[in-house]
């Protein structure tokens, strides 16, 4: 199938409204899902955590908003650049499964359960506008670093899809990595940002469902569609990916 561009807008504005249009409807769809998470239990709550730069935008006017810039100096200076750099975004996965590719995962680091350092007596201090990384956790039972998370593959397909998609807002020149590596490059940026530890964020390619989960995303990208400021980003999506009826 010869797919054409999926266009996003071009300024940050319209795209940060597109982010939060998409937080909000997997809001709704995940509250439907009988996790066992609760608010302080926090086993979860990683420096494996990775985002776009458009998020880390979000969450550094969440920052600026509360002049708290050198409390975030001092939170990422308890980090270690490129230490949890991806091997891949999730998009160029997308991609290489879809051509039924080898991927190059070396160089990648295992997960790394070191607590995230927004993370405060089990409370995440910036929970507004935390990723869509943070905001896709969940487990159907209590886990922990010893107990792994049990979750639906419908739900795991969901949130493969939106992480697609948050990524594909930022692949016109934005980045995906790491959230402290993110946040680093985003904050040196007026002065001397060094984009070394991040990946070029990419396009959606395609989504892998089966047909069942197919049909639910179906339905969630029709509710971005309706409920975005700007239609076209999500409808390009729905006319390039999802052409079910
Ligand atoms: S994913 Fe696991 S550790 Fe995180 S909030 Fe849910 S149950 Fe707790
Ligand atoms: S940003 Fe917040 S929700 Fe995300 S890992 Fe850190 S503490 Fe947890």
């Amino acid at each position: 199938m010869n797919i054409r561009k999926s266009r996003v807008p071009a300024d940050t504005p319209r795209k940060k409204e597109l982010l939060n249009t998409a937080y909000g409807v997997y809001s709704r769809w995940i509250k439907r899902v009988p996790l066992a998470c609760r608010k302080g239990c926090a086993a979860c709550c990683t420096q494996s955590v990775c985002m776009t730069c458009l998020e880390g935008e979000v969450i550094l006017d969440f920052i600026k908003r509360r002049k708290k810039r050198t409390w975030l100096n001092e939170k990422l200076s308890e980090t270690v650049p490129g230490k949890n750099k991806p091997a891949v975004t999730t998009n160029q996965y997308a991609r290489a499964c879809l051509a039924q590719e080898e991927i190059d995962a070396a160089g990648a680091g295992s997960w790394d359960f070191t607590p995230c350092v927004f993370l405060e007596d089990n409370i995440c201090s910036i929970y507004e506008v935390r990723p869509f990384g943070c905001r896709s956790f969940g487990s159907l039972v209590r886990c922990s670093e010893n107990r792994a998370a049990e979750m639906a593959p419908v739900h795991l397909a969901v949130n493969t899809v939106f992480t697609q998609i948050i990524e594909h807002l930022n692949s016109d020149g934005g980045y995906w990595a790491n959230m402290a590596d993110i946040l680093s490059y985003l904050l040196k940026k007026e002065g001397t940002g060094d984009s070394g530890n991040l990946l070029a964020a990419q396009p959606a390619p395609g989504f892998l469902l089966e047909p069942h989960e197919a049909r639910i995303v179906h339905a969630l990208l029709l509710q971005l569609k309706k409920q975005a400021a700007e239609k076209q980003t999500f409808g390009d999506l729905i006319d390039n990916f999802m052409l079910m009826e």
